[in-house]
This record gives structure tokens, sequence and C-alpha cells, in this order.
């Protein structure tokens, strides 16, 4: 048996990749939470752990990640509770094909027959619904989802007025793709949304048998890359990266919408830097204690 450690922000949990997933993952993950309006067009239809953005344009809707497999139903049921129907949404966006944000995929896809527009570094892992790497682990897996899109970095998805900007960010996944579009706070003000897709090394093997070919260096291109991203609304697959609950409280409040937070983006990545840089040195002290 083997264990892996599993690094979600600040919390650290460790389980074996074997065994069952669902009875060890944060319970926050399908606990359910009430959806609500992030900024201008942007609402949040997640669990209380994992992100799905809902995207309202004139032309229909554009849904960004679907947790686990069980979570699609939570998610269609927050759809219904601010008045979308499963036939307005239009495009399903992915931020990277691991089982906890794209789980519920299959069945969105199904319900909604909207379009899925996918990076080609993540086609794989959506149609074969399997953490790429360590197929064997069951635990990892997912319902497959087939890919009707394929977008290059920089690449745009519109619909309705939106414009979203694909960029390719890999390590945590060879076709992690990070999501950026214009939105506007209540006073006309202009903002980015970056949605992050994520630099964890999580249940990744760095060295000395990586979990794919030229992984480290992705990472550190990763790293580089989005250092010269300006998004101001932070925001990722897992809502404690951005604190989406503290957030939610002070929607409330007068002043700036709270989701609006210069600099908390490149903070939170010179943290996964340093998380990154810290694990790939356990990992080759280990891979040479091993030899
Ligand atoms: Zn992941």
């Amino acid at each position: 048996m083997k264990f892996t450690q599993w690094l979600f922000g600040a919390g650290l949990a460790v389980l074996a990749v074997a065994g069952p997933v669902a009875s060890q993952q944060n319970p926050s993950w399908a606990q359910p939470t009430e959806p609500f309006n992030m900024i201008d067009n942007v609402w949040y239809v997640g669990t209380a752990g994992l992100s799905s953005f809902l995207i309202k344009t004139s032309a229909g809707d554009v849904l960004l990640d679907v947790g686990l497999p069980d979570n699609a139903a939570l998610v269609e049921a927050n759809l219904a509770k601010i008045g979308v129907k499963l036939s307005d949404i239009k495009i399903l966006l992915n931020s990277h094909g691991h089982f906890d944000h794209s789980g519920g995929l299959a069945k969105l896809k199904a319900d909604t027959h909207a379009r899925l527009v996918s990076s080609e570094g993540e086609r794989y892992a959506l149609e074969k619904g399997v953490y790429p790497g360590s197929e064997s682990s069951k635990g990892l897996s997912f319902p497959p989802v087939a890919v009707d899109q394929i977008v290059a970095d920089g690449g745009k998805i519109a619909l309705g007025g939106v414009t979203f900007t694909a960029h390719i960010t890999p390590g945590h996944t060879k076709g992690c793709t990070t999501w950026t579009w214009p939105v506007k706070d209540k006073d006309g003000s202009n903002h980015n949304v970056v949605v992050f897709c994520s630099a964890s090394v999580a249940a990744n093997r760095l060295a000395p048998n990586p979990q794919y070919l030229g992984i480290v260096e992705d990472y550190r291109a990763t790293f580089a890359k989005v250092k010269t991203f300006d998004g101001d609304v932070f925001l990722a697959p897992h809502s404690e990266f951005y604190d989406m609950a503290g957030k939610r409280e002070k929607l409330d409040r007068p002043g700036a919408n709270p989701f609006i937070a210069p600099g908390a983006f490149h903070a939170f990545v010179a943290g996964q830097e340093a998380a990154f840089n810290t694990t790939l040195a356990q990992q080759q002290q280990a891979g040479r204690t091993a030899r």
C-alpha cells in the first residue's frame, strides 16, 4: 500500500490512493451550500469545498467545473435555485481533468447537451476518466466525458458578449487550464477574473519516476508565466484557495466587492511555488534514499 500526500491549500490530508477515496476526502467537497452571485454575471453553484462557476450571458450560460461525480445533482439543484434551466447552459469549461473538478461533467453534459471545451492536454484524462500516470488508482477515476472542442493556449471562447481566454498552465496536470475574463463591479469599474487551475503537487510524483515526462519543467514554467497575469478577482477550483466563505459573508457590506482582491492571486501562487519546491526536494531525497 502506497500513501500519497495531498496538499490542498493549507490543509494536509493523507489518503491511500488505492483505497476508497469517497470516505477519506475532505467532507466539504460534498457538502451543499447555497448558490450566490459573486460579481457581475458570475454565480457560485458548487459545493462548500469545490467550486462550480456559472457565467450568464445574453446568449445562454457557461458552466466551469462540476466537482465530484455525486456533486452533479447538487450543482443542478443550485442552478434551479437561481432560475437557470439546464437547457440554458451552452458551454461547459473545465480547469483540469481530476475527479474532484470534472467528476460531474458527464452528467451535466448529458442533461444540458452543452459543448465541452478542453485543452488538448486534458482530453485523455476527461475521455478516459482517469488520473494520468496513476490509471490503476480506481479511487481517482470518474465518469468519462467526450470533449467537443479543443482550445489552445491563448485561445478565446466567446458567448453572448463574454469572451473567455484559456491559458495553459501545466504541472498540476498536463493541460491544466486557467481561465480569465473581464467583469464589472457595481460602480462600473473594470476587473479581471482569473480562475487559476492550481499548481499544487497533490497526488503527483515529481521524482524520480515523474507522473508525466517534463512535469517539473512544466510547474516551473507555469510559476514564471502566471507572474505576468493581472487578474484581481482570484478564483480557483478549491473554494478555500480564495476564501470563498469569508468573502461571501462580506458581500452585503457597502464598498467594493470583496472578491476584488488585488495581489491575492500572486500571493497564493507564491505559496504554491514554495510548497512545490519543498515537496520536490522531499521526493528527490526519498528517491535517493530508496535507491
Ligand atoms: Zn487537481
